[in-house]
């Protein structure tokens, strides 16, 4: 049986990601999952009901992680029709991938927002629909029935492409129990997930300021005042009239909670995904620092690192050449480009005491005290240069944020 999390105890919750797959799997319905103080869902056993059959602890992918084969080589690459790429989070690869499942009768599993904006894995089978599992959100996607769902699609012979994080993926596989040559699995350099609880609170104060209720939220818009792959938008309602806002990441506090990895899952920190070896056919990533190797690529439009993980993988991947742009490089240059593909997100120092003042504070005052930054004027001197000063500038004081 899998080990009891102690919910007050981030040691013991850094063993869990999350993903649901020992809930899925148990056969008495012994498993439930249930809230932290920081809103993320670890599972508990109800010991009566419990027939200590082991396979919770079999499906785990904290406890059993298979990889596949090494990539020989990362791409770079992007799609070549700008529509697809200025409407994705790097370089499109993803919605070209996912067409061509469709195209096949197949389906997608991938994550998208609710109507009252809650993450959660969907299935979709039309290009209509697509639009709603493109782009990043970084906020943990609740898989509440999904690996279920992929099984029975999989057992009536369907094609499936499922994208997660890299632990959603193995928990996933572990689940299925045995490979399918239909099944697509597609993961993401991942360097942690933040909790649908703390993105509700940055919401519900949003909504305070402006008095109206957002009923969209957008990460990486690529298309805002500073062209950046790290802008966002949102959408208010007022009284039924819609008024949009955007920004850029430093001027958001979950966003910015996000990216300095300060308000992640207790298992993000000590992740055992963070390898070249990987969990998935397809890993796909920004391709962070591409413009040192190419300098006529604008990584602000969108660039993609892909990883080609298996056979399988290798061969859906060919079928995307005519629709892209792409470049090799070495895996030591993938690496030394994105430090999860090598090692966890470090821990920061004052984790424990941040997830204190967040249950006890108002979010813009824990918020204002945690994340948003004392350098926010030089963010913003920074961001209002023009991209090619911000570059020699980037250059001379390496770690001054994000180009
Ligand atoms: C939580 C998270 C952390 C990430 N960390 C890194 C990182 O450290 N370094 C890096 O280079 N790239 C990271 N990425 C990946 C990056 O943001 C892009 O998703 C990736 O480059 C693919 O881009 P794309 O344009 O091909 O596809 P996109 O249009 O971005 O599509 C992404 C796919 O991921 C799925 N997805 C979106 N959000 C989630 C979620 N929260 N959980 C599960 N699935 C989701 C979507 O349904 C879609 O299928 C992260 C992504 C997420 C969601
Ligand atoms: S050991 Fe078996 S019955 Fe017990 S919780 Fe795990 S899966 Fe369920
Ligand atoms: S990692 Fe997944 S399978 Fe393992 S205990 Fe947590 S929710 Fe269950
Ligand atoms: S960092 Fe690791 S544990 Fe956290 S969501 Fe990503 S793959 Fe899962």
């Amino acid at each position: 049986m899998i080990e009891l999390i102690d919910l007050s105890s981030f040691e013991s919750k850094s063993k869990c990601c999350g993903c649901r797959a020992c809930e899925s799997i148990c056969p008495v319905g012994a498993i439930s999952m249930h809230e932290d103080m920081e809103g993320f869902v670890y599972p508990h056993v109800n010991m009566q009901i419990c027939i200590d059959c082991d396979l919770c602890e079999k499906v785990c992918p904290f406890i059993n992680l298979e990889t596949n084969q090494q990539s020989k080589y990362a791409e770079a690459c992007y799609s070549k029709d700008a529509v697809i790429r200025n409407n994705a989070s790097s370089g499109g690869v993803f919605e070209l991938l996912a067409r061509d499942i469709i195209a096949d009768n197949g389906v997608v599993f991938g994550a998208a927002f609710d109507k009252q904006l809650t993450l959660k894995h969907m299935d979709v089978d039309n290009l209509l629909d697509l639009n709603k599992l493109c782009k990043s959100k970084y906020i943990q996607s609740d898989t509440n029935g999904t690996f279920a769902k992929v099984k029975e699609f999989l057992l009536e012979d369907k094609k499936v492409m499922f994208v997660g994080t890299p632990c959603q993926v193995s928990g996933l596989k572990n689940y299925l129990g045995k490979p399918f040559d239909h099944l697509l699995t597609v993961d993401f350099i991942c360097h942690g997930v933040p909790s649908d609880k703390m993105f509700k609170s940055y919401k519900e104060a949003e909504e305070k300021i402006r008095g109206a209720k957002m009923v969209s939220f957008s990460f990486r818009v690529k298309d805002g005042k500073v062209k950046h792959i790290n802008g966002y938008s949102y959408t208010m309602n007022k009284d039924g009239k819609l008024k949009e806002y955007k920004g850029m990441f430093f001027d958001n506090p979950f966003y910015f909670g996000f990216k300095k990895s300060l308000i992640l899952r207790s298992s993000c920190y000590s992740c055992l995904y963070c390898t070249p070896e990987r969990v998935s056919d397809i890993t796909l990533a920004d391709f962070w620092g591409i413009e040192d190797y190419l300098s006529h690529i604008d990584f602000n439009k969108g660039v993609s690192m892909v990883l080609v993980n298996s056979n399988k993988g290798q061969f859906a991947m060919n079928k995307l050449r005519e629709s892209i742009d792409s470049y090799q490089f070495g895996i030591d240059v993938a690496i030394k480009c994105n430090h999860c593909l090598s090692s966890p997100t470090e821990l920061p120092k004052n984790r424990e005491k941040l997830m204190q003042d967040y249950q006890n504070m108002p979010f813009n005052e824990f918020a204002k005290r945690h994340i948003m930054s004392k350098k926010m004027m030089i963010y913003k001197l920074y961001y209002a240069l023009p991209i090619t000063i911000r570059k020699i500038v980037m250059k001379k004081f390496k770690g001054i944020g994000y180009v």
